[in-house]
């Protein structure tokens, strides 16, 4: 399902920018903080995200998927986490 974060007109602009330039055969760089792969080059080829600053208002630009996924997770996580404390006070 896509969240409200995903339907901003930057939003889709930014990722018609990462997907054109893949389709041209450029190379991006990965934006995330914590990049997994061994190299911050995405190719072409490569399934690429874009990626948003921790509060999410921000787009930061394009990253690898699993960069992107793996940063989302761990924030919905610590969201959780917050919840989790909160039910307990
Ligand atoms: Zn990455």
């Amino acid at each position: 399902m896509a969240k409200p974060q995903h339907r901003t007109p930057e939003y889709r602009a930014a990722y018609k920018a990462l997907r054109s330039a893949q389709a041209a055969g450029q190379w991006l760089s990965c934006v995330e903080p914590r990049c997994l792969k061994p190299s911050r080059a995405i190719a072409p080829t490569e399934r690429a995200s874009i990626s948003h600053d921790p509060s999410g208002a921000v787009i930061l630009g394009p990253s690898h998927l699993a960069c992107n996924l793996s940063e989302a997770a761990s924030r919905g996580n610590r969201m959780r986490a917050r919840r989790a404390r909160r039910l307990v006070l």
